[in-house]
């Protein structure tokens, strides 16, 4: 999608373009009192008018709401925005991106079915897959996603999801979305397709079929690293049906005041993300360059092994990128940048206006078991980064000095 003519910066301006009227009104409603912005409805219970009311309101025969955990406004105009942004008829908020990517797989999910999962992805959702999930009969086959056939190879008659997560965390690979639909198609299977990493700025998984959308929303789209919540995005039945697990029925519904405050990051979301992604190319370029550097992770670079089907598949190259450290320790040379940056923050979380920096084999990944990290290339020296809104000269000047060190 990305359009090879075109320079980078122009295929990101013309994206912001496309999506940023989107992000300042999608989900506003007009408000009795004139305010512009969602009010923000902090109450656990709603009034009736009268008993009539209540009992249709029961009966799911009028809009009134009832309780909180069954639907609030300010919710509501947020998960309006999401399914604008992904371009899906619906959007289910949660409390976290962990609620909806279980909820999403308990929706689809009974005892006795097999899933198949990227060997690459948030160490958290594969310790769901490999621990969790086991627990109730539910099994997984981990594959090299961006390896053609691997799905294919995995699939059993107990299979009744595959699971994407592309590009990986933290290694960047990219996975055919497509590809993966169409054999889910043939086979009656249902995808999921965890699209936190890209953003719906880079991709949009709906568009190429998958089935439900899940976000966690703690990243670039609320932005702003101040609201833990997630997403659920596709069609109306099927995000109804995760709804009334995953909300209702296990409790993981999104505070209003954390909506609040994604639906405010979501307004500037495009254009945060057009400065990011444009900054993200521009240092995976010079980090690849740096006699210091062993290795760089990014579908922007022109050595990516999936860098072609990045561009037919993405509409910008996303905000994330990798590196190994060179030397002879690479855990020690890889702390050694951690501990030096200064602009950047060493912290975990990513997506955030503020550029994050993290190491994770000794952190977001530990609980990996070190085979699994090793079967997904997650080296003992490689760092993930996130890159934020800040000037890429600044941020360029804090790698080169950290790397000098
Ligand atoms: N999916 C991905 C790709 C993530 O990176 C994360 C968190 O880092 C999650 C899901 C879980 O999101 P949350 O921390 O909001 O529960």
């Amino acid at each position: 999608m990305i359009d090879p003519a075109l320079p980078y910066a122009r295929t990101l301006a013309q994206r912001a373009d496309a999506l940023t009227t989107i992000c300042v009104h999608a989900g506003d409603e007009p408000d009795a009192t004139g305010a512009l912005e969602t009010p923000l409805v902090m109450s656990s219970a709603f009034g009736f008018a009268s008993a009539r009311e209540a009992r249709d309101a029961f009966l799911g025969e009028n809009d009134a709401y009832i309780y909180g955990r069954w639907g609030n406004p300010t919710v509501e105009a947020l998960e309006a925005k999401l399914a604008a942004l992904e371009g899906t008829e619906s959007a289910c908020a949660t409390a976290s991106g962990m609620a909806a990517v279980s909820g999403a797989v308990l929706s689809i999910c009974e005892s006795g079915a097999h899933i198949v999962a990227p060997r690459s992805m948030y160490a958290e959702s594969a310790r769901l897959f490999r621990e969790r999930l086991t627990r109730f009969g539910i099994t997984t086959t981990f594959v090299d996603a961006a390896r053609e056939g691997a799905y294919r190879e995995a699939i059993t008659p107990a299979t009744r999801l595959l699971y994407v997560e592309t590009p990986s965390n933290p290694t960047l690979a990219v996975a055919d979305i497509a590809d993966v639909v169409a054999l889910a198609k043939e086979r009656g299977i249902a995808t999921i397709a965890d699209n936190t990493f890209a953003t719906p700025f880079a991709q949009n998984p709906a568009e190429h079929g998958v089935d439900l959308v899940v976000h966690s929303m703690t990243k670039a789209i609320g932005g702003h690293g101040d609201a833990i919540a997630g997403a659920i995005c596709g069609q109306r039945v099927a995000v109804d049906r995760a709804r009334d697990l995953v909300v209702k029925g296990f409790g993981g519904v999104i505070s209003p005041f954390n909506a609040f405050l994604v639906a405010r990051g979501v307004r500037t979301f495009a254009l945060r993300q057009r400065q990011a992604c444009e900054t993200a190319a521009d240092l995976a370029a010079k980090l690849a360059e740096h006699p210091r550097i062993e290795r760089v992770h990014h579908p922007s670079l022109r050595g990516h092994p999936n860098r072609a089907l990045a561009d037919r598949q993405m509409h910008a190259y996303g905000a994330l990128l990798s590196f190994e450290v060179r030397g002879d320790d690479a855990i020690d040379s890889g702390r050694r940048v951690l501990e030096a940056v200064r602009v950047i923050t060493h912290a975990v979380s990513l997506g955030d206006v503020r550029s994050l920096l993290v190491h994770p084999a000794s952190t977001t990944h530990s609980t990996m078991p070190k085979e699994a990290r090793a079967l997904a290339s997650i080296g003992d020296g490689l760092l993930r980064l996130s890159v934020g809104v800040e000037s890429a000269a600044d941020l360029w000047k804090d790698l080169e000095q950290a790397l000098a060190r």
